[in-house]
């Protein structure tokens, strides 16, 4: 059996606790149906499809209460998952296909035409009724009894995920089952749901990323929680998901709190956790979420799909209250180092620098790509994770923002009797905090745009809350009145929508592309 597999509970067939409740329909799944699934898919998959271990499968689909038990089966049979983005074009997929060498793919049924042109044998999530073989058939035909039982080493590849593409293009990270098996264990451990059960929690995060696949398709199961599952994110589903299921935890991103303090109207009182993590949360938001809803504890969480989703959390909430603005702790075993940007000598507590990371969770290198892992994967195994951060002396971690979207203000011109032999960098994250605590304005993003004295300047995109007419002067004047001159926004431009991805990160570049397009 996979590494990862033994390290779940093993139901016995007593064991009819739930494990996942589709939000729409209401059908569940109990934690032995889907034991008993997985072995009857890994058969499906080794005796009739020829899958051996090492052959890539490639999972496109949103999510399900198939999802899980598929990425089970692929792992069991020591194939490698890679997961890949519903709302990717028929060529991402293509390319992500060839990228990984995919020997099949296995999919929802309206995604199936994106992989028409790539030549990769194809395998259903659910029955059609065209008559191509299905996952439901494979599942309802195959003896679970025979499962194979297939060797397997902590350091063999179990998945490999694709980054969000956020700041270049997306790349192959490869994950071991060592990666895989700390992480579940690490959110056994601190989902604290093995003892008492109780716990709902919502998944509506994309389960082909890395903190949806940790958390809702291997994590939770670890910690025998119930999830109620989401195919795609929707605001108002997901609070009727709440009331109707009795969600209490609710794993999320900072668009989402943001969309929880200017909700009405929902009764949110059965919540007892929300989790925030994929991108900055401000202080102000933070704040914000509290003050309307005390009893709901709010943790921060960081990490990237390198560190197989988590670096850092908090264990305890009192913590997590009074640090605010920060990330947490260290996950276990896992070591830290702030380095200085310019010197690469490691600083004290405080100060600011490129965070590094080493520990179980480190992903053993990027798919084909050398050059970009001798640059990431650094002496002895640290993990340069591109983020500016600084840790406090009692070991929390403030991420201040993505080193690559720092706007890089030529300090010279404009700042006066101040000795500087570099630019002066603006975080946009630190704008956006300031942007987002006007009443009138619902959501913003800052991006650089060149300047030909200050070489980077801040630029705003602003979405105005309902009814309200704020106008651009008036927005640059609320900024410049809480920022130092070099950090002020120099221009806005109104938008309905800030672009973003599906875990919830402002996609800035599309917004830097636009901003250097020609206006008609
Ligand atoms: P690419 O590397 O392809 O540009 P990406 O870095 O967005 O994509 P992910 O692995 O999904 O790919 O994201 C990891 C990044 O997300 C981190 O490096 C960090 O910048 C950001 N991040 C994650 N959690 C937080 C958090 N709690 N606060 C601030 N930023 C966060």
């Amino acid at each position: 059996a996979s590494y990862v597999l033994s390290h779940f509970p093993h139901p016995d067939s007593a064991d009819s606790h739930v494990a996942l409740i589709d939000s729409a329909t209401g059908h569940r799944l109990t934690y032995f149906q889907i034991y008993v699934s997985t072995r009857s898919l890994a058969v499906g998959l080794a005796r009739a499809l020829g899958v051996q271990k090492g052959d890539v499968v490639l999972l496109l689909s949103p999510n399900s209460l198939l999802y899980p038990t598929v990425c089970l089966a692929v792992l069991s049979v020591g194939a490698v998952l890679t997961t890949a983005n519903p709302l990717c074009t028929a060529s991402e997929v293509a390319r992500q296909a060839r990228d990984a060498r995919a020997k099949l793919a296995i999919t929802a049924a309206e995604e199936v035409h994106k992989l028409a042109a790539t030549g990769v044998p194809t395998l259903l999530m659910a029955r059609d009724g065209s008559g191509s073989l299905s996952v439901e058939e494979l599942i309802e035909e195959c003896d679970p009894c025979e499962a194979p039982e297939v060797r397997m080493t902590r350091s063999d590849t179990a998945a490999l995920l694709y980054s969000s593409g956020t700041t270049g293009v997306s790349k192959g990270v490869v994950l071991t089952h060592a990666n895989l098996i700390a992480i579940v264990t690490l959110l056994r451990w601190s989902c604290d749901v093995t003892g008492s059960r109780g716990d709902v929690y919502l998944g509506f995060l994309p389960m082909f990323h890395i903190y949806g696949l940790a958390f809702f398709a291997l994590g939770l199961f670890c910690a025998g929680a119930t999830t109620v599952v989401m195919p795609r994110f929707d605001f108002q589903a997901a609070l009727r998901a709440i009331e109707r299921y009795q969600v209490t935890v609710l794993p999320a991103v900072p668009p989402v709190i943001l969309g929880l303090v200017k909700t009405t109207g929902c009764d949110l009182s059965m919540l007892r956790q929300v989790g925030s993590g994929a991108a900055p949360l401000s202080r102000e938001l933070a704040m914000e979420f509290r003050r309307k809803y005390p009893w709901v504890e709010l943790r921060q969480g960081y990490g990237l799909t390198e560190s197989s989703g988590a670096a850092t959390f908090f264990v305890s909430s009192r913590d997590s209250k009074e640090r605010p603005g920060s990330v947490g702790q260290l996950i276990p075993e896992t070591c830290a180092r702030i380095v200085d940007v310019e010197t690469g000598g490691c600083l004290p507590p405080g100060r600011e620098g490129e965070l590094w990371l080493k520990g179980p969770t480190v992903m053993s290198r990027y798919l084909g790509n050398e050059e970009t892992t001798a640059a990431t994967i650094v002496s002895d195994g640290w993990l340069r994770t591109g983020d500016l951060a600084y840790i406090d002396r009692d070991g929390f971690v403030y991420i201040v923002d993505r080193i690559k979207e720092l706007i890089k203000h030529n300090g010279f011109q404009t700042v006066t009797n101040i000795s500087l032999n570099a630019y002066l960098k603006v975080a946009p994250a630190e704008l956006e905090a300031i942007l987002l605590g006007h009443p009138q304005i619902r959501d913003a993003t800052v991006i650089p745009i060149e300047d030909e004295k200050a070489g980077q300047i801040p630029m705003a995109y602003i979405v105005r809350a309902d009814n309200e007419e704020i106008t651009e002067d008036q927005i640059i004047k609320y900024v410049a009145k809480q920022v130092a001159p070099y950090k002020k926004v120099r221009k806005v431009e109104f938008i309905d929508v800030i672009p973003r991805s599906a875990a919830g990160k402002i996609l800035r570049k599309q917004l830097v592309v636009k901003n250097q397009q020609p206006t008609s």
